[in-house]
């Protein structure tokens, strides 16, 4: 008995590492035809200086609609576009739609702010990643100091001379570059000033109990305070309530973002979102 129960579990075990490759494979495959198949769409989140009111940037976040299995999280997809390489394919569609949504907004006097786009280390080593990013600039017409370069911080944990170089290189294009989930990984702020950095974003998880949390109040506000000495902004990631806005400000942390002010917008709902949220606002 005992030996048929044993043959038991690991038959299941393997049912269920099979299904686990199975659905990753069936991501995998139908992610190398999202595009062309019009699945893949994005949202816009607002970044709201507290102190204004004033949405000085969104960030660009991508959805997919898969056919079968519905709306899939960026956090189960992009580490399978990452892996399989198809996310240098997908980061360059990212990166066009948020240039032409943003050049479109400004020429129609809708908005005239940053957009903030993730990219992944991956896309940062292929070759024609600064050529095909230049190119896009002329063809959407967009500033490069209007598009903040999101990346998250195991980029500067690593050591590779290839991946500071690129990020020299963006920045001396002019692309403002963030630095991502702050918090989360292990990089120093010494080693950040080091590197061509504009804007920490905190984390959500240091966010999420800054009300009452004593030592998160106290993390954060070492960040903000070593932050703002070597000339960086500081954002906090994952605002969700009045109380949180009002703790962080009492930090010195005023740029926010987070479901408090709005959740990630789809293309259509953004212009009509942001004069709403002016007109509540004066
Ligand atoms: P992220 O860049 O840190 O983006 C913030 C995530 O937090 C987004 O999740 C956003 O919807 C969510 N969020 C914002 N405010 C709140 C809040 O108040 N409460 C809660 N609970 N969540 C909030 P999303 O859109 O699911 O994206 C997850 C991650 O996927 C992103 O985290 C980013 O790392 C990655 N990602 C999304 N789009 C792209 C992309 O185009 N390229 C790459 N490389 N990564 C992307
Ligand atoms: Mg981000
Ligand atoms: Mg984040
Ligand atoms: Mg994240």
């Amino acid at each position: 008995h005992a030996k048929k129960q044993q043959y038991d579990y690991i038959q299941l075990f393997n049912n269920q590492i099979k299904q686990a490759l199975s659905t990753r494979n069936k991501l995998e495959e139908g992610l190398k035809t999202a595009i062309k198949r019009d699945q893949l769409t994005v949202y816009f989140q607002p970044q709201v200086n507290s102190a204004t009111n004033e949405v000085f940037a969104i960030e660009c976040l991508l959805r997919w609609q898969h056919p079968e299995l519905g709306s899939i999280s960026p956090d189960t997809f992009i580490p399978i576009a990452e892996e399989s390489g198809l996310i240098c394919e997908i980061g360059d569609w990212v990166m066009e739609q948020a240039l032409t949504h943003v050049r479109q907004w400004l020429l129609s006097n809708i908005f005239d702010g940053t957009v903030a786009v993730n990219v992944s280390l991956a896309q940062f080593l292929n070759p024609n990643y600064l050529i095909g990013l230049r190119n896009l600039l002329s063809k959407t017409l967009v500033a490069a100091n209007k598009v903040e370069i999101e990346v998250t911080e195991s980029l500067f944990s690593n050591q590779d001379a290839d991946h500071l170089a690129i990020l020299k290189e963006l920045n001396l294009i002019g692309f403002p570059i963030a630095i991502d989930d702050f918090g989360t990984g292990y990089s120093s702020l010494h080693r950040i000033k080091m590197m061509p950095v504009n804007t920490i974003k905190i984390d959500k998880c240091f966010i999420d109990n800054i009300e009452t949390d004593v030592s998160d109040q106290t993390i954060v506000q070492a960040v903000v305070n070593i932050a703002k000495s070597i000339g960086l902004n500081v954002l906090a990631e994952g605002v969700e309530t009045q109380g949180q806005v009002n703790k962080l400000a009492e930090i010195g942390c005023y740029y926010c973002q987070g479901y408090f002010y709005a959740k990630p917008q789809p293309i259509d709902s953004f212009p009509n979102w942001l004069a709403e949220f002016k007109n509540k606002s004066v």
